[in-house]
C-alpha cells in the first residue's frame, strides 16, 4: 500500500503530504470531551472524524498513539476565565460530587462510544490527574516571563507574547480585533489585558474543585491541560492535533502560545478540525437547547425526531459529509442514510450469491483505487463512500445475471470492502430488528465497559470471565494494543 496521502493543515490553511516526524509511528491529540453532560451529535462528530483518521492511518500501516483527553476540570462556562466550572455546576445541581458527574459522564460517553463503533484512543489522560504536571506548565511561563500573578490567579501575558510571536496565527484573529471586541466583556478580572488568560485560577471559597499550589488554593486554566497532556504523552513535537473547530479559538491559539511560552517552540505538525453539526441551519450547542443526546437519537425518544436512529445510522449520516463541511441535521438526511446503509450492506452480501465462472470478470480495481484516492485527499469519505456504491452497482448487476465474477475476483472484492468498509469506515452490518439492536448494543456497551474497569482494577479473573461469557454469546473480544475490539460471531 503506498502510504502517501494528502491532510489539511488548519495552521497553513493548505493541504500538505502527510510526512510523520517519526516513522512508522504517529503521535495524535485530540481534545475529548468535557464530561459534564450526555453526550451529544457533537460529541459523535469529533469522536467518529478522528476515529476514521486513526483507523486509516493504522490501515497505512502506521503505529499511531492517540491521545484523547477527557477535561474533568477547569472549563468554565462560557470558555472564558469567570462563570463556574461546567463540572462544578452539574455536581451542584444534581448534589453529587464533582468526581461523581465526572464518572458517570465518562461513562456515558465511552459507552456511546463503543455504539457508533469508535475505537478505544492509546490513552485516555484526565485534567484533575494532571494538577502537578499543570503547575509545572505555569511555573516554566512565569519563569520565562510570559505570565504574572495577580490575587492568586497567574495570567498568560498575551501581548507581551504576541510581540515576540504570532498570536492569532491558528484561528487568523487580530489582536486589534480582539482587543475591541472583548475590552467590555471582561472587566471583573485582575488582568493587565483582557487578551490575557488564565493558566492558574484563584478557586473561590464555595469552588468545589480545588488543589494547593504556591499561588493558593486553586485550579487549572482550560488550556493547559493540553499543552501538558500531548507534550507527556507524545513529546515536545508531535504530528496530529484534532478538535472541533470551535476549539480554534481561544482554546487552540491558547495553546500554541503557552507550549511555545513554556517548551520554547511549536509543538504541532498538522492542526485539523472538524466542523459543527448544524440544525436547520443554525449552530446545534447545549447553550441554545438544540442538542440532541445521542441516546435520544438511538430510542427515537425527542420531539425533532420522527423516529429511532440506530448508531450505525448516525456513523453513516456523519461520514457523508466530509469532516470539515458542516453537517445539517434533518430527519430526511438520516432516512436516506438509514436506507443508503442497508443497501451498501445487500450489495456486499450479494458477493455471496453471484455465479462465479472461469472467464474474467468486470474491472474491479476501478472503485478501489478511487476509494483510497478519496480518502488519500485529506480523508474525503463522501467522495470515498460514493466509490463503495459505484462497485455496489457492479456487484448487483452480476447478482442480476448481467456478467460474473471468478472465484478470485470475489475473493478480492470481498477483502476490499472488508477493508473498507469495516476497518476504515468502521461500519458494521445492521441486524434484524432496530428496537432489539439499540437494547443489546447498551447491554454489550455495558458489559465492555465492565470488563474495561475490572482490568483497570486488575481484576483479571473477573474481566476473563466476562469476554469468555460473552464469547459464549457470540460475541468476539479481541484485546488490541489500542485496547480491544469487537465483533458478532454468530
Ligand atoms: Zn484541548
Amino acid at each position: 500500500m503506498e502510504k502517501v496521502f494528502r491532510i489539511y493543515n488548519t495552521l497553513t490553511r493548505k493541504k500538505e503530504e502527510f510526512k510523520p516526524l517519526h516513522p512508522p509511528m504517529v503521535g495524535m491529540y485530540v481534545c475529548g470531551p468535557t464530561v459534564y453532560g450526555e453526550p451529544h451529535l457533537g460529541h459523535a462528530r469529533g469522536a467518529i472524524t478522528f476515529d476514521v483518521v486513526f483507523r486509516y492511518l493504522k490501515h497505512l500501516g502506521y503505529k499511531v498513539r492517540y491521545v484523547r483527553n477527557v477535561t474533568d476540570v477547569g472549563h468554565l462556562e462560557g470558555d472564558l476565565d469567570h462563570g463556574e466550572d461546567k463540572v462544578s455546576k452539574r455536581a451542584r445541581l444534581e448534589k453529587l460530587e464533582p468526581m461523581e458527574i465526572v464518572q458517570h459522564y465518562t461513562n456515558q460517553y465511552r459507552i456511546n462510544m463503543m455504539r457508533l463503533n469508535v475505537l478505544s484512543p492509546s490513552i485516555e489522560p484526565t485534567a484533575s490527574g494532571h494538577i502537578m504536571e499543570q503547575q509545572d506548565l505555569v511555573e516554566r511561563i512565569l519563569e520565562k516571563g510570559y505570565a504574572y500573578e495577580a490575587k492568586g490567579s497567574v495570567y498568560f501575558d498575551v501581548e507581551k507574547y504576541s510581540r515576540e510571536h504570532h498570536y492569532g496565527k491558528l484561528s487568523g484573529r487580530k489582536i486589534d480585533d480582539l482587543l475591541s471586541n472583548t475590552r467590555e466583556l471582561e472587566k471583573q478580572d485582575d488582568k493587565k489585558s483582557p487578551l490575557d488568560f488564565a493558566i492558574w485560577k484563584n478557586a473561590d471559597p464555595e469552588h468545589l474543585m480545588r488543589w494547593p499550589s504556591r499561588w493558593g488554593d486553586g485550579f487549572p486554566g482550560w488550556h493547559v491541560e493540553c499543552s501538558v497532556m500531548s507534550s507527556k504523552y507524545l513529546g515536545e513535537e508531535f504530528d496530529i492535533h484534532g478538535g472541533g473547530m470551535d476549539l480554534l479559538f481561544p482554546h487552540h491559539e491558547c495553546e500554541i502560545a503557552q507550549t511555545v511560552a513554556g517548551y520554547g517552540k511549536e509543538s504541532v505538525r498538522y492542526w485539523m478540525h472538524n466542523n459543527m453539526i448544524t440544525l436547520n441551519g443554525q449552530k446545534m450547542s447545549k447553550s441554545l437547547g438544540n442538542t440532541i443526546d445521542l441516546e435520544q437519537f438511538f430510542s427515537g425518544d425527542h420531539k425533532l425526531l420522527e423516529k429511532d436512529f440506530s448508531p450505525m445510522t448516525i456513523r453513516f449520516f456523519m461520514l457523508q459529509a466530509h469532516y470539515r463541511s458542516t453537517l445539517d441535521f434533518s430527519n430526511d438526511a438520516l432516512i436516506a442514510a438509514e436506507k443508503g446503509l442497508e443497501r451498501l450492506f445487500e450489495g456486499i452480501a450479494n458477493l455471496d450469491k453471484i455465479s462465479t465462472s472461469e472467464s474474467p470478470g468486470k474491472e474491479i480495481n476501478i472503485a478501489e483505487r478511487a476509494f483510497f484516492d478519496a480518502m488519500n485527499d485529506d480523508f474525503n469519505t463522501p467522495v470515498a463512500i460514493a466509490h463503495l456504491f459505484d462497485g455496489i452497482k457492479t456487484i448487483n448487476s452480476a447478482f442480476a445475471g448481467d456478467g460474473s465474477f471468478t472465484d478470485d475476483d470475489i475473493k478480492h472484492w470481498k477483502s476490499f470492502y472488508n477493508a473498507a468498509v469495516g476497518d476504515v469506515l468502521g461500519l458494521r452490518a445492521h441486524r434484524e430488528k432496530e428496537g432489539n439492536d439499540v437494547l443489546s448494543d447498551r447491554l454489550i456497551g455495558l458489559l465492555l465497559q465492565m470488563r474495561t474497569d475490572a482490568r483497570k482494577n486488575k481484576d483479571f479473573v473477573m474481566a476473563d470471565r466476562i469476554r469468555d461469557e460473552m464469547t459464549g454469546l457470540g460475541i468476539e473480544v479481541k484485546d488490541t494494543k489500542d485496547g480491544f475490539e469487537w465483533k458478532l460471531t454468530k
